[in-house]
This record gives structure tokens, sequence and C-alpha cells, in this order.
């Protein structure tokens, strides 16, 4: 291996994915995460050189000790020498980011300052950092902000009806999320058209336990439907996306939840499975369909599904042509079920799918589902990692000169 190598770290509150990548060549030596952590039964997972392995981790089972793993483990592999920096993924950016960024006191501050904005995600993603930085001592840390692509979004698209000092006092306004993502599969989808990004205009629906949908018009992002959060847009896994403000209240005034009962309702008990009452697994209520003739089921998923398309369909107001719509996430990716669900709803834009072709491509497979005569529909699957890794040595070598 003489290639460089970026090491991405996704810091979440009880968890660390990683993964060790090639920006050049796109190949991954190594990933693994670690999970349950901050509780007694902290642990990791590492793929190497295609086998698994899973080790407890010691006290005090937190993010330092899961990076101090991670750099024991390279160092035994041989690895450590070979990597160049350290790429993560940060979650809210503000205004203040719209491209990747090396890390330096300053960035740290402003990341903890965006602390306001998504208190669940930037302060852990800040103790990744601070793990990584004390770990490996004079590498360069680069953060890749989910928020960078959307920044491109007009102000009609990213400003909210509500008084305009909430904006420009308290930045209350859409950003929006799962940018690298959109990025990646958007850049994706212009190589199978055979066009340069610049000129493509498509529809990107990234859909896993998180789900958003986004309008890139000539390569930007125009409009997207997570908001000042990622609770904002289509149905999610747990997450309930949009519903009448007027909701909160009567839940408050009428129902008596607590502000925070409100806040878990929205985030953590609602979308599929709150409505299905079985899972928050698309996996699940797909078979209970199928398997099952389950009526509850089949009514969940069809919600799930007209809201995606719902919202593709209001982008059309957003781009000036549509060259393609793609699917990305897990149940972008895999589920057959959905994708035809939401394409059949899609007819007046143009979009007809190939039912053979749309089943033939599940688990990892990308390629075109839809008729020869339909506007093209793609599954293509993400590969966050790699945005982060390429962009991660990108930056540093522009700084490099
Ligand atoms: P995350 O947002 O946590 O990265 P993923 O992108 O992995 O999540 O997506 C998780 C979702 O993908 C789950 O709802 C899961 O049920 C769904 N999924 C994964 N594999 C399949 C499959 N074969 N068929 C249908 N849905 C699937």
């Amino acid at each position: 291996m003489s290639e460089q190598t970026v090491l991405v770290i996704n810091c979440g509150s009880s968890s660390l994915k990683f993964s060790l990548i090639a920006p050049d060549s796109g190949e991954q030596f190594v990933s693994g995460v670690a999970e349950r952590l901050l509780t007694e039964q902290a642990f990791i997972k590492v793929s190497y050189q295609g086998s698994k392995q899973q080790t407890a981790l010691t006290e005090p089972f937190d993010h330092q000790v899961a990076v101090n793993f991670i750099v024991d483990f390279l160092q035994q592999a041989g690895l450590s020498e070979k990597v160049s920096a350290v790429g993560h993924r940060v979650v809210h950016g503000g205004e203040s980011y719209s491209q990747p960024t090396i890390i330096d006191d300053s960035v740290k501050a402003s990341i903890a300052d965006l602390g306001k904005l998504a208190p669940l995600h930037n302060p852990v993603n800040l103790i990744g950092i601070d793990a990584a930085e004390k770990a490996f001592d004079g590498l360069m840390q680069v953060a890749v902000f989910d928020t960078a692509f959307h920044q491109t979004m007009p102000s009609k698209a990213f400003i909210y009806g509500l008084p305009y000092h909430l904006y420009k006092q308290h930045g209350i306004r859409r950003y929006g999320f799962h940018g690298t993502s959109h990025y990646f599969v958007a850049n994706q989808a212009a190589k199978e058209l055979g066009k340069p990004i610049e000129q493509t205009s498509v529809i990107t629906a990234h859909l896993g336990n998180g789900c958003s949908v986004t309008a890139i018009d000539n390569g930007q992002s125009v409009d997207t439907s997570m908001g000042l959060t990622p609770l904002e847009g289509v149905v999610m896994g747990t997450r309930s996306g949009d519903i009448d403000p007027g909701i909160v209240f009567h839940l408050i005034e009428q129902l008596n939840y607590s502000p925070d009962a409100v806040n878990s309702l929205l985030n953590k008990e609602s979308g599929l499975l709150g409505i299905s009452q079985m899972s928050n697994d698309c996996r699940t209520i797909e078979d209970a369909i199928l398997e099952d003739n389950d009526t509850h089921a089949d009514m969940t998923m069809d919600i799930f599904c007209y809201r995606i398309a719902k919202s593709i369909a209001s982008y059309m107001a957003a781009l000036t042509h549509f060259d393609a719509l793609v699917f990305t996430g897990g149940i972008g990716e895999n589920s057959d079920l959905v994708r035809s669900r939401v394409v059949r709803s899609l007819a007046l834009l143009g979009l007809t799918l190939d039912e053979q072709r749309n089943t033939d491509i599940r688990f990892g497979k990308r390629g075109i589902i839809s008729t020869d005569e339909s506007v093209l529909c793609l599954v293509i699957p993400t590969n966050e990692e790699l945005v982060i890794a390429m962009q991660s040595s990108d930056i540093i070598a522009k700084q490099q000169g």
C-alpha cells in the first residue's frame, strides 16, 4: 500500500464509526464501529481483510478509548504510517461553513457554538475531534459538514415564513442535512448521464433511518426537505417529518405533554415506528405486508411513500430541467417496494418504472430502474466516507500548495 489514506471518523452520541480509505482509488482498508459507548457494554467491531472481530472496550468506555483502540489496531496492522489525515463528519456547519475546513482552535470554537443548532450532534462530533487530536498528534484534521452542500440554496428556499429577525439574530432557517450523500450521488448521476455536473439537474432521495429529498439544479442544491434540524420533511424511521405546528400546542395545552415529551414523541416515537406501532425498520414493515397481508403495515408504507413522492413532485418548482430521480440510503438502495410505490405516484412527471429492473437492483448494486421511455430513474449506493476522505485530502493538498 503506497498511497496516502484518510481515517474517516463519524462520531455519534453513543457510537463511533470509522474507516481508513485511500481517496484516489476509493479502496477501504479497514472499517468498524464502536457502539454502546459510555456504558459498560461498550464494544468495537472491526472489519479487516475479509474478517470481522469484536472487542469489549475498557474503562471509561468513552470515545477516547475507542479512538485509542483504533490507533493501536492500525499500528499492529502496519497501517498507521500511511494515515495522512483524519476527516470528521460534522453535522452542523451553520452559514459559516460551505466547504470542508481544516480544524484549528477557532473552527472548534465555531463547531461548539453551532451546538446551539444541533445539540445532539455537534458536541459529540467535537468529542471525536478532540480524541483524534490526542491520538494522532501532528496530523491534520478536517471537518466535512453535513450542511455544507446545501449552502447554495436561495433565500426563497431557506427562509421560513417567520419574523425575519429570527433568521437574522438567531440563525433560524433551513440548513438541510445528508449533504455529503446528496452531493455524492448527484455527481455519480451526472457521470451516468454523461453530462458535466454543472449541467445536471436531479432530485436525490436519501432514504435511510433519516430521510431527506434534495433538488439539485445544475449541480447545486437549491432546496432540501430537512430544515433547521433533521426533523423536518418526509416521514422517517422514528421522526414525524412535517406536521402542523399547531399539533405541538395541542399536545402541550390539551394533552399535558411537556416540551421534552413532545421532542421525544416527534424524534423517537413517530415516523414508521409510530404509525405502524410495529417497527422503525422498513424491512419489518415490508415483511408484514408481503408475508402477512397486514393492512395497517400497508397503510404505513403508503403514507411513507406518498410523502416522498409529494416532496419530489414539489421540487419541479425548484428546477430548470429534470434529468433524473436518484434513490440512495439503506431503503432507497434496497427496497424495490418503496421505489415502486414512490415512482408510481410520479407518472405525471414522466417517470415510469421497469418492474424487472427495479427488483433486480438491491444489495449494493447500482443502475437504472426506469423504462427506456421514462425520465431516468437511478439507484446509486451512497458513500459518505469516500467523499469525506476525498474532500479532506483535497483541502490538505490545496493548503500544502
Ligand atoms: P442510517 O440512516 O442509519 O445510515 P441506513 O442508510 O443504513 O441508515 O438505512 C437503514 C434503513 O434501511 C432501515 O429502515 C432498513 O430497514 C432499511 N433497509 C436496509 N436493508 C433493506 C432491505 N434489504 N430492504 C428494505 N429495507 C432495507
